[in-house]
């Protein structure tokens, strides 16, 4: 069975083609510039490849040209759509509306698009991917798989924030927590390299990347994370500040005359790494500038690491206890000079790292010594997996 994997953003549409037999990439790629010009870059397992500009006005040409690639031409890997069971969509905020993985009708897709409030960057991209899917492959099952859903068991005491409780009722502000599908897929693959079942184990779940969470599973569910109402919460990041006094924002709008949009701006992609480094919001340049004795540079990876390390003291308290701490996304997977100095001085947790097993690159491993208390762990995430093994078990499930 063969399932194509969608995650569309408000100008890009990146896919893989997912052979369920074998759960193997059987090819992958993007369509991006949407709505300013158009390129596609497609590629197979066999190595052959497509790199061309395109008109894309809106997703419904990237979608066509993207049907193109996979079925026509050198790097073709299919002869027609028709050899495609599903198709699963990544969507970014399901809210309190999707708490789980859901099968597409168009009330979904307008739901979705109402939604779009939420999270204005990408739900709209969302909802003219599914369209345009539904458009050229009428009837082929499409499903969603929402980053938001596995944090929809959070309790009220976590999820909520101190503001009036209208404001929760109106305008459903709360904490809704985002890379759910990959907290999902890296705790359930721990539980099973650890051999115990998920419903045993307290384990805090660091997702470093470009964007970063940090969730609590107990038991198998997020009991809280750090990406709040918007993926702005939390941890220092690339460009995002993540969590500063409120009263601090109306401050610097204040002094720099800026209105709401353009503080959202400051906040999202001038700031974190990039804001407080005056570098680079990428974590290898980062770490190359701190290495070279670069004050800011250092003080940026120190403050990243000091969020990391109390958000795991803090969900160990929240879980009362912890069997396990895993390292996932582009950060979590490939530095391993964050990791070590999160689980630095963090015996009286039982945390210790084997510094030699630990100095490795992107792959799944176990970096903890024998007699650590907790188990920490490297696991690379795979959230277009999960995405397809939700679409399979639906369309079975129909
Ligand atoms: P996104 O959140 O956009 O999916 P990724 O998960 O790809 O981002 O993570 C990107 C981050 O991972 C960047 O800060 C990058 O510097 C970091 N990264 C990637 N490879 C390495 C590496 N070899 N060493 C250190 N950091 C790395």
């Amino acid at each position: 069975m063969i399932i194509l994997v969608v995650n569309a953003g408000s100008s890009s549409l990146k896919y893989q083609l997912i052979d369920m037999k074998d759960e193997t990439v059987i090819a992958k790629g993007n369509c991006d510039r949407i709505g300013i010009d158009g390129h596609i870059s497609h590629k197979t397992s066999s190595g052959k490849k497509v790199e061309e500009d395109c008109n894309f006005p809106t997703h419904a040409e990237a979608f066509t040209r993207l049907v193109e690639a996979l079925t026509t031409g050198e790097a073709a890997v299919i002869s027609s759509m028709d050899e495609i069971s599903a198709v699963g969509h990544r969507v970014v905020q399901g809210a309190e509306t999707f708490k789980e993985t859901t099968l597409v009708t168009d009330e979904v897709i307008d739901k979705i698009e109402e939604l779009r409030e939420l999270a204005p960057v990408h739900n709209h991209g969302h909802a003219l991917a599914l369209w345009a899917c539904k458009k050229i492959m009428p009837n082929t099952p499409q499903v969603t798989v929402f980053d938001t859903a596995f944090h929809q068991t959070i309790p009220a005491k976590a999820y909520m924030y101190g503001l009036p409780y209208e404001d929760y009722e109106t305008y459903h502000v709360r904490k809704y927590g985002f890379h759910g599908t990959s907290h999902r897929f890296v705790t359930s693959k721990l539980a099973e390299v650890m051999g115990k079942n998920i419903e045993d184990l307290k384990i805090v779940s660091c997702h470093l990347g470009n964007g970063s969470s940090i969730t609590a599973v107990k038991g198998g569910q997020s009991v809280d994370t750090t990406m709040g109402f918007t993926p702005l919460d939390g941890v220092l990041m690339g460009t995002r500040c993540g969590a500063i006094d409120p009263s601090a924002v109306t401050y610097v709008a204040g002094k720099h005359g800026f209105n709401a949009s353009e503080m959202d701006s400051y906040m999202n992609k001038k700031s974190g790494l990039l804001g407080v480094s005056g570098k680079s919001s990428d974590f290898r340049d980062i770490t190359a500038a701190s290495e070279a004795g670069d004050y800011r540079a250092n003080l940026a990876k120190d403050i990243l690491v000091y969020d990391i390390k109390k958000d795991i003291g803090a969900y160990a308290a929240a879980m009362n206890g912890l069997d396990a701490i895993i390292f996932t996304g582009g950060i979590g997977e490939n530095a391993p000079n964050c990791r070590e100095e999160v689980c630095k001085d963090m015996e009286y947790l039982g945390i210790k790292i084997d510094e030699e097993a630990n100095n490795f690159k992107g792959e799944l491993r176990k970096i903890s010594t024998p007699d650590s208390k907790v188990e920490v762990w490297v696991i690379p995430t795979n959230e277009e997996l999960l995405i397809a093994r939700d679409t399979l078990a639906m369309v079975n499930k129909k």
